[in-house]
């Protein structure tokens, strides 16, 4: 048995790093993922960062410089994911992304799409056609209601309107203009309603046909992103009492397949002061990454070590039998 010195706080469920039976490693680092700040103007159910319109905290001058000296320095990086809150609300959003299309980097831009209709933001789809960025878009059903339950009452027309301009711009058209939907089952209410995402391709399908048929709307792939109990879903699933029996339902449904290609293993996760995660769901519940002699990682701190691949260990806790339930989950939908 492999030791931690990471405690149990959920004595029901097996540690995860005794489930995958050796500790969890990083394979080189290709993916900086960054989260921009809090600052958002919709306020999700289902939010694992707790983001909304009365938030302040977002990048600061300093930690962007940081971001951009990495961006610049550092060739492995093939992808940026910029993420908030809304992040292109959120201090630094245009000069990293300028400064990482410049270095012919892929940046993913995870929109909530309702942002085009806020004042001052009205010119932003033609600023990520302009840019060619990959436009991730969470849309959690095709149906009106379902989604406006989640999001909050309108948001699915105004989603509508915003994917309609994509593609007018030449959104999954244009090659270089990727656009994917992100799917994630509602929050369930009782036991007998605790899922994993269906079939990932079966329910593109299902998007595909409705949206084009209904609205003539097209996209490239749809994501599958499995609930984990974390931030506003973790105090809903308490609120119902259905917090324990959640992580062992997702402990159940365990697939060691999907470990090979965890999302953790190949990306750091930046917070808007410049801590280093191991993910973005470590970063939500505060959970930094290590240097090898046991310090927590900082942007700081990989300039001064001029090197990205310096974790050992990435940081595991319970929450992570979300990532390999079923067919596995990410920020790019199911793994195996
Ligand atoms: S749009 Fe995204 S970041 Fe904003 S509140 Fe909803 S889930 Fe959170
Ligand atoms: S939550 Fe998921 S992505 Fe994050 S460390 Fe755990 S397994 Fe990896």
């Amino acid at each position: 048995m492999v030791k931690s010195p990471i405690k149990n706080q959920n004595p029901t469920i097996t540690p995860f790093y005794q489930k995958i039976e050796a500790p969890l490693t990083k394979k080189g680092i290709t993916v900086l993922q960054i989260n921009l700040g809090k600052r958002c103007n919709l306020a999700c159910t289902h939010c694992h960062v707790e983001a909304g319109p009365k938030k302040t905290e977002e990048l600061s001058p300093e930690i962007c410089e940081q971001l951009l000296e990495i961006i610049n320095k550092f060739p492995q990086i093939e992808t940026v994911d910029l993420t908030g809150g809304a992040p292109e609300i959120n201090y630094g959003f245009k000069p990293i992304v300028e400064a990482a299309r410049a270095k012919g980097k892929e940046v993913i831009v995870r929109s909530n799409l309702t942002i085009f209709f806020e004042p001052g933001f009205e010119n932003l789809p033609e600023y990520f056609a302009q840019n060619q960025l990959r436009v991730v878009a969470s849309l959690p059903c095709y149906i009106e209601d379902n989604v406006d339950k989640q999001r909050g009452a309108g948001v699915y027309q105004v989603s509508i309107r915003a994917l309609q301009r994509l593609n007018q711009l030449g959104y999954a058209q244009d090659p270089n203009l990727n656009l994917d939907l992100v799917y994630n089952p509602a929050l369930p209410t009782s036991q007998e309603k605790f899922s994993i995402p269906p079939n990932q391709q079966q329910l593109e399908k299902a998007y595909k046909d409705y949206l084009q048929q209904h609205f003539g709307i097209d996209f490239n792939n749809l994501f599958t992103i499995t609930n984990l109990p974390i931030g506003r879903t973790k105090q809903f699933l308490q609120r119902q009492q259905l917090h324990q029996s959640y992580f062992k339902f997702l402990e159940d449904s365990f697939n060691p397949n999907t470990v090979p290609n965890l999302m953790c293993r190949n990306e750091l996760s930046v917070d808007y002061s410049g801590n280093v995660f191991d993910c973005d769901f470590n970063q939500m519940e505060n959970v930094p990454a290590k240097t090898p002699d046991g310090k927590n990682l900082t942007t700081a701190k990989l300039l001064e070590m001029d090197d990205l691949d310096v974790i050992n260990e990435i940081q595991t806790r319970p929450y992570c039998y979300g990532c390999t339930a079923g067919s596995g989950s990410s920020c790019g939908g199911s793994l195996v």
